[in-house]
Order: C-alpha cells, then sequence, then structure tokens
C-alpha cells in the first residue's frame, strides 16, 4: 500500500483556543467538564433549530453543509432517527478530531447527546479510528465517565482515505467492508438501517455541543456577523498543531512565519494550492474562501518542504491507492493520474496537458466525490504553475 506523505498523528500538539479548546490545563476529564459548562441542559428541537439558522452552523467535515438543514431532515423522517459522531478523520494530514478526543471529548459527546436527546433518538453510535489508539483510549475512557441512558454503539474505521465518507461509515456500521457505496438518498433521509440517520464529524458535534451548554450570545460571541464563532485547523508537520481561531481570524496571524512566501496546500489532500501571498491576504472564512475558489475543507494547512509537483505527485500516487477501486475514474483514471502528475514533476513533454485532460475525465463519473477531489489538487498545482509561470 502506497504511503501517505503525511501520517496519521495520535499526538498533536493542541494549543489553547478561545472557545472549544479554552481551559486545556484542567484536562479532559467530566469533573473538570461540568465544573467549567455545568450540566448539559435539555434542549427543545424547534428552539435548537431556530438557534443553529441564526448562527449558520456549518457542518466541520469538508463540505461545509448547514447542520439544521440537516437536523430538520432527520427530524421530519417517519422513524425514529439515529445520531452518528464521526472520529474517523481519514485524512492522514488532519488532526483536529483527534485533538477533540484526547482534550475536550465530553463536549462531543455533549453535543451528540443533547440532539439525540431532542430527536427522541435512543442510540449515538462512535466512529473511532484504528490508526489513532490514543483517541480510542481517551473516547473509551469519557465514555466510561458518563451514564447518558443512551445506548452508545462502538465501530472502528479502517486506516483508508475514504473510510470516513459517509457512506462509507454507513457500509461499516452495518457489518459490510468500510469503503463507499452509490446512494440516492441523503443518510440524513435513509441511513443507518433505513432510519433518518444524523451523521457529523467530532468538530461539528463538539461546536453543537459549546452551543447548548453556553448560549446563543456567548457563542456568537466570536467570530463575525455573517459566520460567528470558531474553528479548528491542523496545521501539519512532524508533530501537526491543531488550532482554534474565530471565523475572520487574517490567516497572516495563523499561518507558521517559516512558510512566508511558499505555496500552501489547503483543505488537505482533497484541497488546493494557494500561493501564501494570496492566503495571507485574506481571513478563515468558509463564505470567501469558497468564493475564492480556495474552500477551507476540513482545515487542514500544509506547506512541504519539497516543490508542489513532486508533493502533488506522491499525495495523488496515495489517493489512487486509497479507492475502493470499484469506479472506473478510480479504478483506470487515478493511476494514470498519477502517472501524469509525476511527468510534470519530472519536466516531461506534454504532462500538463495530460494530466488536465484526465482531471476533467475522472471528474463527476465516481460514486462518491474521491475522484473529484483528486482531480481538484490536480488542477490547483497546475494553476499555480500557470500563475507561477506569468
Ligand atoms: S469513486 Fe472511487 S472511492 Fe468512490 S466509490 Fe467509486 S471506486 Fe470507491
Amino acid at each position: 500500500m502506497t504511503a501517505p506523505p503525511v501520517r496519521a498523528s495520535d499526538r498533536p500538539r493542541v494549543l489553547e483556543g478561545p472557545a472549544l479548546l479554552s481551559g486545556l490545563a484542567d484536562g479532559p476529564g467530566l469533573v473538570a467538564h461540568r465544573r467549567r459548562y455545568g450540566d448539559l441542559p435539555r434542549v427543545a428541537l424547534d428552539d435548537l433549530l431556530a438557534a443553529l439558522d441564526r448562527l449558520h452552523v456549518r457542518g466541520r467535515g469538508g463540505a461545509a453543509f448547514p447542520f439544521a438543514t440537516k437536523l430538520r431532515t432527520a427530524a421530519e423522517g417517519r422513524r425514529r432517527p439515529t445520531v452518528v459522531v464521526n472520529l474517523s478523520e481519514g485524512e492522514p494530514a488532519s488532526a483536529k478530531d483527534t485533538a477533540l478526543a484526547l482534550a475536550r471529548p465530553h463536549l462531543v459527546l455533549d453535543g451528540a447527546v443533547a440532539v439525540a436527546r431532542a430527536l427522541g433518538a435512543r442510540e449515538v453510535h462512535l466512529v473511532l479510528p484504528c490508526e489513532r489508539p490514543r483517541a480510542v483510549a481517551a473516547v473509551e475512557a469519557a465514555l466510561a465517565e458518563r451514564h447518558d441512558r443512551l445506548r452508545t454503539v462502538l465501530h472502528t474505521a479502517d486506516a483508508r482515505f475514504v473510510a470516513g465518507q459517509a457512506r462509507a461509515v454507513l457500509e461499516l456500521m452495518a457489518g459490510r467492508a468500510n469503503l463507499p457505496v452509490t446512494a440516492w438518498t441523503p443518510e440524513a433521509v435513509a441511513g443507518h438501517r433505513g432510519r433518518p440517520t444524523l451523521l457529523s464529524n467530532a468538530e461539528t458535534w463538539a461546536q453543537v455541543g459549546r452551543l447548548v451548554l453556553v448560549g446563543e450570545q456567548r457563542y456568537a460571541a466570536l467570530g463575525t456577523v455573517e459566520e460567528p464563532g470558531t474553528t479548528l485547523l491542523t496545521i501539519s508537520g512532524t508533530t501537526p498543531r491543531v488550532h482554534e481561531v474565530p471565523y475572520g481570524t487574517p490567516w497572516r496571524e495563523v499561518l507558521p512565519e517559516e512558510w512566508a512566501g511558499r505555496p500552501v496546500l489547503l483543505g488537505g489532500f482533497h484541497g488546493t494550492w494557494v500561493p501564501w501571498e494570496d492566503l495571507a491576504a485574506r481571513t478563515v472564512s468558509v463564505a470567501a474562501m469558497r468564493a475564492a475558489g480556495t474552500p477551507l475543507g476540513a482545515g487542514v494547512v500544509v506547506c512541504p518542504d519539497e516543490p508542489p509537483p513532486a508533493y502533488t505527485a506522491r499525495v495523488v500516487d496515495y489517493l489512487a491507492a486509497q479507492s475502493a477501486r470499484r469506479c472506473g475514474p478510480c479504478l483506470n483514471g487515478l493511476p494514470a493520474l498519477a502517472a501524469a502528475v509525476h511527468g510534470v514533476a519530472d519536466g516531461s513533454g506534454d504532462a500538463e496537458r495530460r494530466a488536465a485532460e484526465l482531471a476533467g475525465l475522472v471528474s463527476g463519473r465516481g460514486a462518491c466525490a474521491h475522484p473529484d477531489g483528486t482531480a481538484r489538487l490536480v488542477r490547483s498545482l497546475l494553476a499555480l504553475r500557470a500563475e507561477v509561470a506569468s
């Protein structure tokens, strides 16, 4: 199996933050958590939906889908919903959900429990990363401290890039291979055992947990009017660093000084290359970065020591090896795309044209977004090279 350019870590450096990651010195235990936040209140579904709408709370797994929309859909189903906390991360360069498992497991669990109660759900499923044993142990220790009167079910995801994808998680929960499959219905309509399934990553649940605990006013005290609150970022490195920043924070304050002038890969292995100067001139914002064509994704920021073409070639090698090899674009397209990107890195004659052609051919044709994300990365490399050459 091709190794990723960055190894998944369960020993990130977690930095003190203004909200989710505040008071780290108190430790992750339940007693300190309750001392800080008090007991978990019961919230009415309508009140929670209204607050989530007003605060524009979005999922933090990469797609930035409005959380209230998912919750409303799950609540409107005729069957009893199921709640799923996805801690599997998938992306090796990301460590934010691991950071929450280690440092703030009870915020994550409070979010899931509060929503499960509001929905009338009886089960909370937790999907844990097999390649990050410290995160698994931290979640198990946190669960042992709680008495939520909900059935909790633990699942262990494979160490595979696509294992955290929503449909791959549902396959795992159903006892099948932890791989994506084609689905025509959103999981909030029909997911686990056909039930409406509210599946979100750990940071999303932690944000919801904090909202329920501190209330709307305190939640909105950070961030901007358009994007209240904070977000977690993973600054990749030998030891990844996990930061929490309010939306609206200038990137210049976040990026390490030693990265100045070097291209940055934003959004992880399905992300986009951005010239440092462009990124440093912007602020951390889902909407503005999406509009600029450089989505924030799951907040992973990488600045490799090697040149972007060589690094991208290694990433595409890895991504090609990670697919379920069930769809044509992955089976044939991604290995060919990896070869073309190696050609770009080596300066071979027609490699850029070939890479652009293959990126177009694999896009929009897979059962999941894996080929599209890989193509986006390659297109951004080609755009970066064009910008540098102009
Ligand atoms: S597009 Fe690729 S990763 Fe997605 S389901 Fe098909 S083979 Fe698997």
